[in-house]
């Protein structure tokens, strides 16, 4: 059985392949985020499947599952990562989503996370902890950062983040954009011709 924590391409890549010289059958979230996708293992959260417990974490990807095993290991792929923050790209990448998933893993309590890229993890809560300050702290800083000025998601990556490097700099704009659109529903910020803007700050004037 090939196990699938989620359909990007650099997890999914060999699956096709791996399924065709094995005839193994494919496990995944039920409701694929990849058009071109279906699982033959259709996966609920809470589902038990090769020893482990599926857990649906979307943020990152909206078909994103960790695996928890019973002796505390737990592989946590792309939503938690050791190597760098976890990008969060909209459309299917969601903010709101992604919080709510780091809330599930805190209220868990596995020993030792096995992430999909860098090095194991281990002492998670205190690491998932950090990771939810840190988006906590960045969305308050979009929020004052429009109240002073409105911006596009580009000038916002310039006014917060002091990344050069081009891709980190197209990774930091995906997470902004997924904040502003949070943001926007939950009526804080406002957008009109890629201009966000702070509701506060709209009231004030009318005010
Ligand atoms: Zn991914």
């Amino acid at each position: 059985m090939i196990v699938l924590t989620h359909t990007h391409s650099d997890h999914r890549g060999a699956c096709d392949e791996l399924k065709e010289k094995t005839g193994a059958p494919v496990a995944a979230f039920h409701a694929s985020a990849a058009p071109d996708f279906t699982p033959d293992i259709p996966l609920h959260d809470g589902d038990e499947i090769a020893g482990m417990s599926a857990i649906h974490t979307p943020g990152h990807a909206s078909d994103h599952l960790c695996f928890a095993r019973p002796d505390g290991i737990l592989f946590s792929a792309d939503h938690v990562m050791s190597w760098s923050s976890t990008i969060v790209s909209p459309p299917d990448g969601d903010m709101a989503d992604y919080c709510a998933s780091l809330q599930t893993l805190l209220e868990r309590n596995d020993a030792i996370y096995l992430p999909g890229h860098g090095p194991p993890i281990r002492e998670p809560k205190s690491y998932v902890a950090g990771l939810l300050s840190y988006r906590i702290e960045r969305e308050r800083a979009i929020v004052e950062a429009l109240k002073l000025c409105p911006s596009n998601s580009w000038n916002l990556v310039d006014r917060l983040y002091s990344k050069t490097d081009p891709w980190l700099r197209m990774a930091a704009e995906r997470n902004v954009v997924a904040h502003l659109l949070k943001l926007r529903r939950e009526g804080k910020v406002e957008e009109c011709s890629e201009i966000w803007r702070s509701t506060s700050l709209q009231n004030a004037h009318v005010s």
